[in-house]
């Protein structure tokens, strides 16, 4: 036989494409080409697939390789269809049976001795693979852990283009490298939560606790302000701990981009906990959304979806990092615009800013008097845009802690797992209220059905027309103390608001002025 096909994917963003591997030996003078819009990094493969089957003991003959990619609309990118490449080739060679490669999808990039090396993207890859019907993937032995999260397809890894080639001429059974992965339960993923953070670590800060709870039942962005040391990342870090656990789909969307960054290795078993992604304030913009050279890359808010993203310090951010949060915050998704196409990363994050109240960082401190003028403090507060600013629900200010103690503030939170229990049955209260409707969580519901539908009842609204009219509140305001109010309400398990709960609101919500960061 001189013509063969083999299986590989095409990836963009998380979308893969299968695309069929044709290789064609005729007696042209010798040649090996490669046809079907392959990019720069995937022309090299040539020359990687010629020395990897050479090395393995494979020569190829002198006659002419033609190898096509079809279909070829579909961009096709990197060094994960070396694989797929020389298997079809080596079919054509009748090296390999045609036969024991059918149904079966290749994935890997090989070096020049043969060895296969991980790639990145493994988990959208195997998932397209399933989606296309495919029964068996064979994939890099470095990525067979990842590769194996994806249930309803059988998956194989391999160190060599050689030990494939044997496994499919002996017609033997995969050796099960999956089990010397001690491949656990995926019940049994407890151990991934929050390390040893909790809530009730958090001393002396009740308002901020509350806050933090309230936040993750109603989904609610946070900002809190405070001097440095008052405690604004300890708090951040354990807001992960009180969200609800991710479902198993939920958590292998999140490993899917996690692949994409090439940050699973050997896992074994999904990680359902909440991600926790703080970028640096230098970050670049392609950092903080996605994308560089190449093969996009998913950015901190991608890694952080369905989890939190914190900016510590958000004021020090460039503008245009902080305007490129726009984009997710109000898709829940990230599209990043190549010539080839585009690629889509959802990005559904909860988000948390900190900053300090003024450059000097001691504005409203009792420890040490500010420096700044009043024109550099509202300068430093306006770096945060409107529109931004308008998507957190929850403004706060935090206290240093011996301050708080000093007051008689100080007392014990409640422990991550009681605060998430009490999150989870706000979060049904909220599903069951909205039924019927495209929202699942309070921030969400748009200002028209807080007014409307899910009106409160007249002493409620009279203690906000009160706030409105008195200029203490604008109309956007009004809105975002209604959802607060709501999940304060959920909390408590209370089917209507009440004016307790919009007071509660009032406080949390803070001032719609600028200054509002101090
Ligand atoms: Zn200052």
């Amino acid at each position: 036989m001189s013509l063969a096909k083999a299986h590989a994917i095409s990836l963009l963003g998380l979308s893969g494409t299968p695309v069929q591997v044709e290789a064609d030996i005729s007696a042209n003078l010798p040649a090996f080409v490669l046809v079907g819009l392959p990019d720069a990094s995937l022309s090299e493969s040539t020359s990687r697939v010629r020395s990897a089957c050479t090395n393995s003991g494979f020569s190829f003959p002198a006659r002419k390789i033609t190898v096509n990619l079809s279909p070829a609309s579909v961009p096709k990118s990197g060094s994960s269809f070396d694989l797929a490449i020389a298997i079809a080739i080596l079919a054509a060679m009748e090296v390999v049976p045609n036969q024991s490669i059918q149904g079966v999808l290749f994935i890997g990039e090989l070096g020049l001795d043969g060895k296969l090396s991980p790639i990145r993207g493994v988990v959208p890859m195997v998932l397209a693979a399933k989606n296309a019907g495919f029964q068996k993937v064979v994939v890099p032995l470095a990525n067979l852990g990842e590769a194996a999260l994806v249930q309803g397809v059988e998956t194989y890894g391999s160190s060599s283009l050689l030990e494939i080639v044997q496994v499919l001429r002996s017609g033997a059974q995969w050796p099960d490298q999956l089990g010397l992965l001690e491949r656990r339960d995926s019940s049994a993923g407890e151990s991934n939560l929050g390390h040893d953070l909790d809530l009730a670590q958090v001393v002396g800060q009740p308002v901020a606790v509350n806050a933090l709870v309230v936040g993750a039942a109603g989904g609610h962005h946070i900002s809190m302000s405070g001097s440095p040391g008052a405690g604004k990342t300890m708090l951040a870090e354990r807001l992960p701990t009180i969200l609800p656990r991710l479902t198993m789909e939920q958590a292998l969307e999140v490993a899917a981009i996690e692949s994409l960054g090439g940050q699973l290795s050997q896992v074994t078993e999904l990680n359902q906990t909440p991600r926790f992604q703080a970028p640096h304030h230098t970050s670049s913009v392609a950092a903080i959304v996605g994308g560089g050279k190449g093969f996009p890359r998913p950015g901190a808010v991608s890694q952080a979806h369905r989890g939190v993203l914190f900016l510590d310090e958000a004021l020090e951010f460039q503008a245009s990092a902080l305007e490129s949060l726009r984009e997710p915050l109000e898709s829940g998704r990230v599209v990043i615009h190549r010539s080839a196409g585009s690629a889509v990363f959802p990005a559904r994050f909860q988000l948390v800013l900190a900053s300090n109240p003024c450059p000097c960082g001691f504005f409203g401190s009792v420890k040490r008097d500010c420096s700044c003028s009043v024109i550099v403090r509202r300068r430093y507060e306006s770096k945060i845009s409107g529109p931004l600013y308008d998507r957190i629900d929850i403004r706060l200010n935090i206290a240093a802690v011996s301050l708080s103690a000093k007051l008689g503030m100080a007392g014990q939170a409640p422990t991550s797992d009681a605060a998430r229990d009490r999150i989870e049955a706000a979060r049904a209260m909220a599903k069951d209220r909205l039924r019927g409707l495209p929202y699942q969580l309070n921030a969400q519901v748009p200002g028209t059905l807080l007014r409307g539908r899910l009106s409160p009842g007249k002493q409620a609204m009279r203690l906000l027309d009160r706030h409105l009219h008195s200029g203490k509140t604008s109309m956007r305001g009004f809105d975002r103390c209604l959802r607060l109010a709501w999940t304060i309400a959920d909390l408590e398990g209370a089917t209507t608001l009440s004016a307790e709960h919009i007071a509660q609101a009032l406080l949390l919500r803070g001032s719609d002025e600028r200054g509002a960061l101090q």
